[in-house]
Parts: C-alpha cells; sequence; structure tokens
C-alpha cells in the first residue's frame, strides 16, 4: 500500500512513528540506527542497525502471524519502516524468560546461565522516569495498566504463546532463546495485537554451543561489533 508520512508523533529511543496521509487508522514505524542501555545513560549509533532490526522483526513476525498470533504488522514498506496498525499499548514491558541472566540474577541471586525450572514472565512499568520498575499483578490492577486480572492473565497467555513457538524456531537455528521483551496493545476494534518489534535489541540469544551472546548485550557489555552479531542471527533466521 502507498503511505506518504504526515506528521511525527512520537519518537523513542529506537523509533519513530508517523502518521500518514491515506489513513487514521496506520501508522508508519520507523526503525532507527540508534542504541541505548541502561535507560538511556550508555548511547551509541550504529549505522546499518535499524534496518538489520527491521528485516529480523519482521522475518518473525510473519512466523508468529503463521501461527495465530494476531500482530499489528501490516507491511514491510522499506528497509527500515514497517506499516502498522494504530492500537493502545498496554503501558508493561512483557518480559518472558527460559534462562537466568540480566536482571532477573541482579534480583534474585540465580546463577546466570540457571535453566529456569518453567518459563517465567514478568511485567515492567513503562516509565523511563522510575527505571521502568518491576511490577506484581496487584500493581499492574493498582496502576490501571490493564482492566482486569482476566485481561493480565490473556496477556501472559499470548507472551507464553509466542515464547513456546519461538524457543522451538530458534532452538532448530542453532540458538538458545534466553529471553525477550514484548509489548501488546488494543486495536479499535478490541483485539489484541502484538507491536513493536521482536530483534535482537529486544531478546537476548545465545549460541547454543557456546554460549556465545548475539544480541544487546553485545553493546551493553561492549563485548564486539553489534552489527557482526545481529546479521549473525539474521543469517541463522534466513538459514
Ligand atoms: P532484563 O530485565 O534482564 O534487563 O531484560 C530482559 C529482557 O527484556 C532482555 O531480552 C532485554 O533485552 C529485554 N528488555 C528489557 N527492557 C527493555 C527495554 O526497555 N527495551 C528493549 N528493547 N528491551 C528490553
Amino acid at each position: 500500500m502507498q503511505a506518504t508520512k504526515k506528521e511525527l508523533i512520537y519518537e523513542g529511543k529506537g523509533k519513530k512513528m508517523w502518521s500518514i496521509n491515506e489513513s487514521d487508522d496506520l501508522l508508519i514505524s520507523e526503525f532507527k540506527d540508534s542504541l541505548t542501555a541502561f535507560n538511556g545513560v550508555k548511547k551509541a549509533e550504529e549505522s546499518g542497525k535499524g534496518a538489520l532490526n527491521c528485516k529480523i522483526s519482521t522475518l518473525i513476525f510473519d512466523l508468529l502471524k503463521k501461527h495465530g498470533i494476531a500482530t499489528a504488522l501490516v507491511e514491510t514498506i522499506s528497509p527500515t519502516e514497517q506499516l502498522v496498525k494504530k492500537c493502545k499499548i498496554f503501558p508493561l514491558e512483557i518480559i518472558a524468560r527460559n534462562i537466568a541472566t540480566g536482571s532477573l540474577t541482579k534480583r534474585l541471586g540465580i546463577k546466570e546461565g540457571t535453566k529456569l525450572p518453567f518459563t517465567l514472565v514478568e511485567f515492567c512499568y513503562k516509565d523511563d522516569e522510575l527505571g521502568d520498575p518491576i511490577l506484581n499483578d496487584e500493581h499492574c490492577l493498582l496502576l490501571g495498566a490493564v482492566k482486569s486480572q482476566s485481561e493480565l492473565d490473556e496477556l501472559k497467555k499470548i507472551a507464553r504463546k509466542i515464547n513456546g513457538i519461538l524457543i522451538k524456531f530458534f532452538d532448530e537455528r542453532n540458538l538458545k532463546l534466553v529471553d525477550f521483551k514484548i509489548e501488546l496493545g488494543r486495536d479499535k476494534d478490541g483485539n489484541i495485537l502484538l507491536a513493536d518489534e521482536i530483534s535482537p535489541d529486544s531478546c537476548r540469544f545465545w549460541d547454543k554451543q557456546t554460549d556465545k551472546k548475539l544480541d544487546k548485550d553485545v553493546f551493553r557489555q561492549d563485548l564486539g561489533s553489534v552489527k557482526v552479531a545481529y546479521e549473525e542471527v539474521l543469517r541463522r533466521i534466513l538459514g
């Protein structure tokens, strides 16, 4: 579909969102080359990173669509731009974890690399000023981030379904899906859609044999070239 940018309506750390002339229900989501970590304290530009994430996220959303996950992605219209359905995003980072690392090891002292006995689903409040604090179910209700426990349970169910599909997909490509963050929203008809992106910026991938990190931890921990790591993820997705 032909889509021309009208107005910049939001600029985040990794993306710009544009309204378009052709429809009030659709937006253009533009992937940026910027990399940020530690709540924006560490910053860098990596030319080509936006295009890599746009490609990887498109492939993953297409896979999830085939497995019955409703997504906001309509069409990828350029190397860094997607046409997406407008939706009201739950103000939550929904995190699924299969292996302990990152903030989980710091918070609970679970040894890095421990395989969790079940997939842990967590919620963080999307609020940069507060540093995206972790929430329990009652916090989510208290803050009005969801309307009811059953709505929250639905978000958990979608996160677990996505995890099940992706863990198998990446396992077949010699990658461990360690953890990931997703964002969900409701469209104007009330459907819950997978929004934002799924990419090495929002997931952790480790090589199955060596545990080599192939995700944004390469940037967070200065482990080498981010682009080389993301290109490796793309290469394995394409098989
Ligand atoms: P952790 O809580 O261990 O820092 O992160 C858990 C997972 O969620 C990791 O895959 C991480 O990349 C992702 N994640 C957590 N917060 C954010 C965020 O603000 N933006 C993005 N893109 N991913 C996040």
